[in-house]
């Protein structure tokens, strides 16, 4: 079996699809419940072609439109953040920002980093330890999460932009306070504003609450397709959440095939 393969039935074991490949000598093919789409060359000894079993097996139908949010005019965003016309432009500003006690605890502002043309923009919480002293967001364990997931639909980090509600750490961890938020949020809106993608996931509640302006649950959040900035929003649970809690890796491989169909709209 090539590496490939092996590392996408991995992926696919670790996400909680419906299928696991034991290796090879640990008895074979061993099917998991199966779903509507499976067919009978699923059910062969031989493993197929990694073309033949992509993501879109069993991927659920995108869903019915949720919340809709407007970005103000990029003129409107405050600070001549409007006049920024790139992203190193926007980090450059926030490297300087003391919109809010989070500049006094800091090591290093995580602006986001990507593809500055990425078709798929994820939105995070905010930094955590190894952010606040690399700079970078979703490095460690969350972020090795993060990328897997992204491998598990096909596209690689290097090709989406990643982005966090608050660019500083916030204390021991905690989630950002509203006043923290609202302070950073203008630079968030700049960014998509320039990315432009095609598809944005927001990745857990803090996330999806900032951004859709609500308080409800990341159950009452997901299942539907939002509109941020005329952008379609999906929303899923956080990779941090997901190492706690393994049983969300299902509902976040269903999410993000979802995320991927739009992108192929
Ligand atoms: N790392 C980030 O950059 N953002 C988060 O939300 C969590 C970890």
């Amino acid at each position: 079996m090539s590496d490939k393969w092996q590392s996408y039935l991995r992926q696919q074991a670790e996400l909680g699809g419906s299928e696991v490949y034991l290796a090879a000598g640990q008895g074979g093919r061993t099917a998991g419940r199966p779903e509507a789409g499976d067919d009978a060359a699923s059910t062969a000894t031989q493993p197929p072609s990694p073309a033949a079993v992509p993501w879109q097996r069993g991927a659920p139908p995108i869903p019915g439109p949720g919340l809709t949010i407007d970005l103000p005019a990029p003129d409107l965003l405050g600070d001549g953040l409007g006049a920024l016309d790139s992203l190193s432009a926007i980090a450059e500003r926030i490297a300087g920002c003391t919109r809010c006690g989070l500049a006094q605890g800091r090591k290093n502002t995580v602006p986001g980093e990507g593809n500055p043309s990425a078709e798929l923009m994820l939105i995070g919480e905010g930094p955590g330890a190894t952010e606040d002293e690399t700079g970078r967001p979703f490095v460690g364990a969350a972020g090795d999460l993060l990328t897997q997931i992204l491998g598990s639909i096909g596209i690689p980090r290097e090709s989406v932009f990643i982005a966090n509600v608050v660019k500083c750490r916030p204390p021991q961890n905690r989630k950002p306070l509203p006043d923290e938020s609202t302070a950073c949020l203008p630079y968030l809106r700049r960014q998509v504003q320039l990315v432009r993608p095609k598809v944005i996931l927001a990745l857990g509640a803090t996330a999806a609450e900032s951004l859709l302006g609500v308080r409800k649950s990341l159950g009452a959040m997901r299942g539907a397709v939002h509109t941020y900035g005329g952008i379609p929003l999906v929303v899923t649970y956080h990779p941090a959440a997901l190492l706690r809690n393994p049983n969300w890796k299902k509902p976040t491989w269903d999410d993000v095939r979802i995320a991927r169909q739009l992108l192929d709209r």
